[in-house]
């Protein structure tokens, strides 16, 4: 490049960056108005890299739902679908607008059906990677929905009306046995990784090594209210911790907006500081000695009170913090059913970029 035509390109960034909103003023929320979006911008892809695109999809009540979409030579992956099948088949009909190859494998990064409830619309041959504990929760779902179907078609009947259309919880036929696992989409290397419990106990996450990226599904929660109904708390922040310290420039979270890289990270480490404060708040009011219903009245949580879905996750935080305290918190549901959950659960943590990983975060 001459140096004309580098002060040309020069002059060229700083105009289109002048178009755009610096990071810096970028509002740090989940809340899409206040970010200065419309609902109706959504869905929509977000290119992260060559042949890797995160899609956002807006739900109730009202923030993204992020999947991880990477284009090999040999098929698409897709980590975490969307709430409903005709959300997931918008999301794949989007997927088609970028490329022909088919959809050939899933990651469930969360088991929770804002992300699996529409798994019926994906190819029938798909190849699945799931947690043994989050297919352990799939299966009790699964026999869940098919009781709830039955007792609304008998409800209908006795009505004279049709049967609603069924709920179908769509169950891996296996589970991961190790805590890592390669696929070779063809062009770009994918490592599905369990770096241990956090909001679901079966949290698996996509690491793309040659492009820093790392897809944590529900263990980062953007600017949302820590949400704990199936959490492992305290191991939640360590899982987060053992993130941090991997060779990753961009983390893209499960809910909440996917942001730049340094802001990524930025806001991650927000993120496990509002785990740590939500888990401190709730031993003070433990060590208070108040009961659960007490601790959430009394409950301060500072500047998190305005993230996203505080009002409905607050009172469950300090249900599942108390069952920590109280060593009440379930295990994994798998580990009594699913053979192989205990050998992921007690392997060592060694991904490839272990010698990146500051010490103070080895278990
Ligand atoms: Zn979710």
């Amino acid at each position: 490049m001459t140096q004309f035509t580098r002060l040309a390109a020069t002059a060229a960034l700083m105009a289109a960056s002048a178009l755009a909103l610096p990071a810096a003023a970028q509002p740090r929320t989940a809340d899409p108005l206040k970010r200065g979006l419309q609902l109706t911008d959504f869905p929509r892809l977000v290119k992260l890299a060559d042949n890797v695109y995160g899609y956002e999809e807006i739900r109730q009540p009202g923030f993204t739902t992020v999947s991880l979409v990477v284009v090999g030579r040999n098929g698409v992956l897709i980590a975490d679908g969307q709430g409903n099948a005709q959300a997931t088949q918008t999301m794949l009909d989007r997927i088609r607008t970028v490329t022909n190859i088919p959809v050939r494998w899933y990651v469930v990064g969360s088991d929770h059906g804002d992300h699996t409830a529409g798994n019926s619309v994906l190819p029938k041959d798909v190849t699945f990677l799931v947690h043994p504990a989050s297919r352990a929760q799939l299966v009790r779902d699964s026999v869940a929905a098919v009781a709830a179907n039955a007792q609304a078609a008998a409800e209908a009947a006795g009505r004279g009306a049709a049967a609603p259309p069924p709920r179908v919880v769509v169950v891996p036929p296996n589970a991961m046995t190790e805590a890592e696992q390669s696929v070779d989409v063809g062009g770009t290397t994918v490592r599905v990784l369990f770096l241990g419990r956090a909001h679901t106990g079966g949290d698996l996450m996509v690491q793309l090594p040659r492009e820093k990226i790392l897809f944590m599904s529900e263990a980062y929660l953007n600017r949302v209210f820590p949400a704990m109904r199936a959490a492992y708390p305290s191991e939640w922040v360590r899982t987060v911790d053992r993130a941090l310290g991997m060779d990753v420039s961009r983390y893209v979270s499960g809910h909440g907006f996917i942001e730049e890289p340094a802001a990524s990270r930025e806001e991650l480490v927000a993120f496990r500081q509002a785990l740590v404060d939500v888990i401190a708040e709730v031993k003070r009011l433990h060590a208070m000695g108040l009961s659960a219903d007490d601790a959430i009245k009394q409950a301060n949580w500072g500047q998190y009170a305005d993230w996203f879905i505080a009002g409905q996750q607050a009172p469950v935080a300090v249900q599942k913090v108390y069952e920590e305290i109280e060593g009440k918190l379930m295990p994994p549901p798998s580990a009594l059913d699913v053979e192989g959950d205990r050998k992921l659960d007690e392997l060592p943590y060694r991904p490839a970029t272990e010698t990146r990983r500051p010490k103070t975060h080895s278990r």
